[in-house]
């Protein structure tokens, strides 16, 4: 299987150079140059397999040999260990809807499901083809979490996260700063999140830096994240249909880069049988505004209790319109630059009827999320995240959805309280975190002294 960009101009890639590159030459984001198909026959055994056995086989042709069955089983046996429910990512029933618990990872939100599986990945690759790699990046909480624990204690691999001082919940920081591996490097920048990101733009522009220390990113753009979220789909779809191989269902997704919902329309690609996608956003709709008006404009980002969907640029989003587009990079490389100039663009009304074909979408706003929360601990006894309130929140109506629950609730407890008077309990993972030892550098929100201090780091290590 080779990789192309939706832009069009780079050229095609294996499996592992996609993987170890993450962005393409062109700016444009990998895809697979074909999806495989899995037919009734194939869908009907998956009832029987485990979470890893079925990870093995959606994973199994896009790596297409470039791993062999027996490592790749074994790299996924790995990446799974560290969750806390044997399902790995269980189903419950909740009134009559179902919810998709995806955050039994160490850090607690969905992430860890594709990062615990990039962290092997980059790892099996390097042992291979020699070599190592820095990662770099800039969080607002829960990305930074799950890449580090995914390559906490990996080797050839040294991670940077940037993190606003003080600006991110105390959980979310420990659970940064408290993983005190020699590979792990936490900076509290003195800025906003804003900061952080133009320094990691720029020491990426720096290419006599980026190509000395081989700096990689781990954001949601890189195509192995994407393809290990598949694996819940299909997951969840085959527990819901058992051996009935033509069962659909409705998936809601609470959407903030579009990454996670785009694994899901992959999914109905390759033969997983979804009537709809629900796109769930919170106030910062830009998305939903697409899916009702086919126009997709950039707007202010504002804060919500469902933080990590407060986004109003989706880069995984221009994987699906480069699909939409007819597989055609020259005209998303048009609407990229209308994006850059204008602040928008719209896709031709032919291809707007397409959208409907498979998502609906709907913003869900700060009052109503909470009330969600409330209802459904008064209903059903069942906690729910501020994001995942906002997926249930949006599949209101349908008579059976499956809703994705990319949190734990104790992550957002503010939250939480607001809507039901207490905060909740505790899992292992966070009792006592706030008293664990930390280590975390705070510098100036400049890039020469994150520069400096990551030069004098890794010339250490
Ligand atoms: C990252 C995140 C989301 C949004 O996922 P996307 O892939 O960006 O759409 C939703 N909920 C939680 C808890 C997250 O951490």
């Amino acid at each position: 299987m080779r990789y192309i960009s939706t832009r069009g101009l780079s050229p095609s890639l294996s499996f592992a150079e996609t993987v170890m590159k993450g962005l393409a030459d062109d700016g444009g984001l990998f895809l697979p140059e074909s999806y495989p198909w899995f037919g009734p026959g194939e869908r009907r055994r998956w009832s029987g397999l485990s979470f890893q056995e079925l990870a093995l086989e959606i994973l199994r042709p896009f790596v297409d040999g470039e791993i062999p069955d027996g490592d790749l089983a074994s790299l996924i046996r790995r990446a799974y260990a560290g969750f806390s429910h044997p399902e790995i990512t269980p189903l419950v029933r909740v009134g009559n809807q179902w919810i998709l618990e995806l955050f039994h990872g160490p850090t607690l939100a969905f992430k860890d499901v594709a990062l615990q599986f990039l962290g092997r990945l980059f790892e099996y690759f390097l042992q291979r083809d020699g070599g190592f790699l820095t990662i770099l990046g800039a969080t607002s909480g829960d990305t930074g979490s799950a890449a580090i624990h995914g390559v906490r204690g990996r080797e050839r691999i040294r991670i940077f996260i940037l993190h606003p001082h003080g600006r991110v919940s105390p959980i979310q920081e420990r659970q940064m700063t408290t993983v005190l591996d020699d590979n792990v490097h936490n900076i509290a920048i003195q800025g906003v999140f804003d900061d952080g990101q133009r320094i990691v733009k720029e020491l990426f522009g720096d290419a006599e830096f980026r190509d000395r220390w081989r700096l990689g990113a781990v954001n949601s753009i890189n195509w192995a994240r994407i393809l290990a979220q598949i694996i819940y789909y299909a997951h969840a779809w085959s527990r819901v249909a058992g051996e009935d191989p033509e069962r659909e269902v409705v998936f809601s997704v609470p959407t903030g880069n579009f990454g996670d919902i785009f694994a899901g329309y992959v999914a109905q690609r390759m033969g997983v049988p979804i009537r709809r996608l629900i796109l769930a956003t919170n106030r910062n709709d830009i998305l939903t505004r697409f899916v009702h008006s086919g126009t997709y404009r950039t707007g202010e980002v504002v804060p919500t209790v469902s933080p990590s969907m407060d986004i109003q640029v989706s880069s995984n989003f221009e994987r699906y319109l480069y699909h939409l587009m007819g597989d055609d990079g020259a005209a998303v490389r048009e609407m990229m630059a209308a994006l850059n100039q204008e602040g928008e663009f719209a896709v031709p009304s032919e291809k707007f009827a397409q959208v409907a074909g498979i998502f609906t979408a709907r913003a869900v706003g700060e009052a109503e999320t909470l009330e969600r929360i409330r209802r459904t601990w008064q209903e059903s006894g069942y906690l729910l995240d501020p994001h995942t309130a906002v997926g249930v929140a949006a599949a209101e109506g349908e008579s059976e959805a499956i809703c994705l629950a990319t949190a734990h609730p104790a992550k957002f407890g503010d939250a939480v309280r607001q809507a039901v008077g207490f905060e909740p309990e505790l899992p292992p993972p966070l009792v006592g975190l706030l008293d664990k030892p930390a280590r975390c550098q705070i510098l100036p929100a400049d890039a020469a002294s994150v520069k400096g201090f990551m030069e004098k780091t890794l010339t250490v290590g």
